[in-house]
């Protein structure tokens, strides 16, 4: 009997383990930059609101950065946390502006979308939890992932 509780005591505290140790969960209270539902409105466009804050979409190739070709990074539109690179760019062909692999460790969170019964991994920003896209395993190598990202989500800040 004793033996059976060891186990199982054992086996919750593993389970608890292996969740604190998982990365890139969404952990509303990490985020650097937290602001009111109200001053984010402030902030930002309704459309940019609505794709960031409220995880919309924006129309494909409606974007001001699907074709965007010039050097420099990508940032966040509410934070301006420093995101991808150009030099990750790549043309897919969907109407978003693409990309193989995030800027840096710092960058983005990624996490399971269960929304409209797809399984889909969201794309947020690191530092502020605003929402970016989504990636797919359908992308380039050298990393076979392709993030598919807003526009509207985006700043961008050119190298010199
Ligand atoms: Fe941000």
């Amino acid at each position: 009997m004793k033996i059976n509780r060891i186990i199982t005591l054992l086996f919750f505290l593993i389970s608890v383990g292996s969740c604190a140790q998982e990365k890139n969960t969404k952990n509303e209270t990490s985020y650097q930059v937290i602001k009111t539902e109200e001053e984010w409105k402030e902030q930002l466009t309704e459309l940019e609101y609505e794709v960031l804050r409220e995880e919309g979409t924006e129309r494909a190739f409606s974007g001001k950065y699907v074709d965007w070709k010039k050097k420099g990074t990508f940032v966040c539109k509410a934070c301006g946390n420093p995101l991808f690179s150009s030099e990750t760019k790549f043309k897919s062909g969907t109407g978003w502006p693409s990309f193989y692999t995030y800027k840096n460790d710092n960058s983005v969170l990624e996490v399971p979308d269960n929304k409209y019964g797809w399984n889909r991994v969201e794309v947020e920003c690191k530092k502020c939890g605003s929402h970016l896209g989504h990636v797919f395993e359908d992308g380039p190598k050298p990393t076979g992932l392709r993030y598919c990202i807003n526009s509207v989500s985006l700043d961008f800040v050119e190298e010199d």
